[in-house]
């Protein structure tokens, strides 16, 4: 898909992807979880060239998670992205982008060692501990 549009909880923050397809991962690390109140669902749009803040790029606060920023609404909280500035790697919140999740392909989980026991995912799919090594 081409220009995928993507806006936080409240509207303050809108983001524009050049280009995706419907790559959804989830990540159950303590971090993740502790800030959601759950496993995050997320997308992987690669670079800052991919990544368009249209609106709102003021309002996000980011918080230094050596070597990553996290960054979140400053108005209603929502999560937004995951960036690493060594390599300009951005994930972002998958369910900012109403046309990724009605069609995801939700085929990774990251930091599976991590999921507390209380819930699981349906369905098969790529699972990795947090060494990224594949949990068979
Ligand atoms: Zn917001
Ligand atoms: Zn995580």
């Amino acid at each position: 898909m081409k220009n995928v549009h993507g806006h936080c909880a409240c509207g303050a923050v809108e983001i524009n992807l050049r280009e995706y397809g419907n790559f959804v991962y989830c990540c159950h690390c303590d971090d993740c979880r502790r800030r959601s109140s759950g496993a995050v669902m997320s997308i992987d749009p690669g670079t800052s060239e991919n990544v368009e803040f249209l609106k709102g790029k003021e309002k996000i606060t980011v918080w230094i998670d050596e070597p990553i920023e996290r960054g979140f609404c400053s108005v209603c909280g929502s999560d937004i992205f995951w960036h690493n500035p060594s390599d300009d790697h951005y994930c972002m919140n998958a369910e900012l982008f109403d046309d990724i999740i009605k069609n995801a392909d939700f085929q990774l989980e990251l930091y599976y060692d991590h999921k507390p026991p209380y819930y699981s995912f349906s369905g098969e799919r790529k699972r990795l501990n947090s060494s990224f090594e594949e949990i068979k």
